[in-house]
């Protein structure tokens, strides 16, 4: 077994997630760079917590996760997300978790549901428990090189609440990186308008929109 393990060392030497270093899954350099905080946002009054500002080093933590499904990387957004909730101070009674749901396409493409799977873990280790309520109504386009205005409108009534999601209440929208906001605040007027109350939304990054 020890032979196998140092052999797989060799052929697959575990890399920072980061800047790709052979080493440990985050290196110290890139570790300062993903090393959560707490910072709040407002987002058209909507809380916005996140844990970490966003770099090239964040962007490539967040692909090996969502693109390449790497447990390792899977584990820092992990990390970062249950700080962050653990700081905001939602209070923990009644209050549920909803994830940003992937859209069909990414879903086949990945081989799972992104954030759903992340969320079940976070909730595991805050007693959080999960609800799904959001279903994505129609096509949406990838958000990466949009600016703020074809974000908003990109993500203009994207979302729909799933059947028979019972009770309605105090919810916390979960997330890998807030921008523009664009999808949050989509999510959070789907909640709100059918009885939901969004406290506001956690994610692992927070980035600067484009202008
Ligand atoms: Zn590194």
């Amino acid at each position: 077994m020890h032979v196998i393990s140092e052999l797989s060392q060799l052929l697959f030497p575990t890399r920072c997630y980061g800047c790709n270093a052979i080493g440990i899954s985050i290196c110290s350099n890139c570790r300062r760079e993903w090393h959560p905080h707490y910072y709040l946002t407002h987002i058209q009054g909507l809380r916005v917590n996140s844990a970490i500002l966003y770099s090239p080093t964040a962007s490539r933590i967040i692909l090996a996760a969502k693109e390449n499904g790497l447990k390792g990387a899977d584990e820092l957004i992990i990390e970062a997300i249950v700080h962050v909730l653990n700081s905001a101070n939602f209070g923990k009674h009644n209050v549920r978790l909803v994830p940003i749901p992937s859209s069909a396409n990414n879903r086949r493409r990945r081989g799972r549901s992104f954030i759903p799977d992340l969320c079940n873990e976070i909730s595991k280790r805050t007693s959080i428990p999960v609800i799904p309520a959001l279903q994505i109504l129609r096509k949406v386009q990838d958000q990466s090189t949009l600016s703020a205005k074809a974000r908003a409108s990109n993500m203009h009534g994207a979302f729909g609440i799933a059947e028979n999601i019972y009770p309605r209440g105090d919810v916390i929208l979960i997330d890998d990186i807030v921008t523009t906001g664009a999808t949050v605040s989509e999510a959070a007027r789907a909640l709100n308008a059918h009885g939901f109350r969004v406290l506001g939304s956690v994610t692992a990054c927070l980035a600067q929109p484009l202008r």
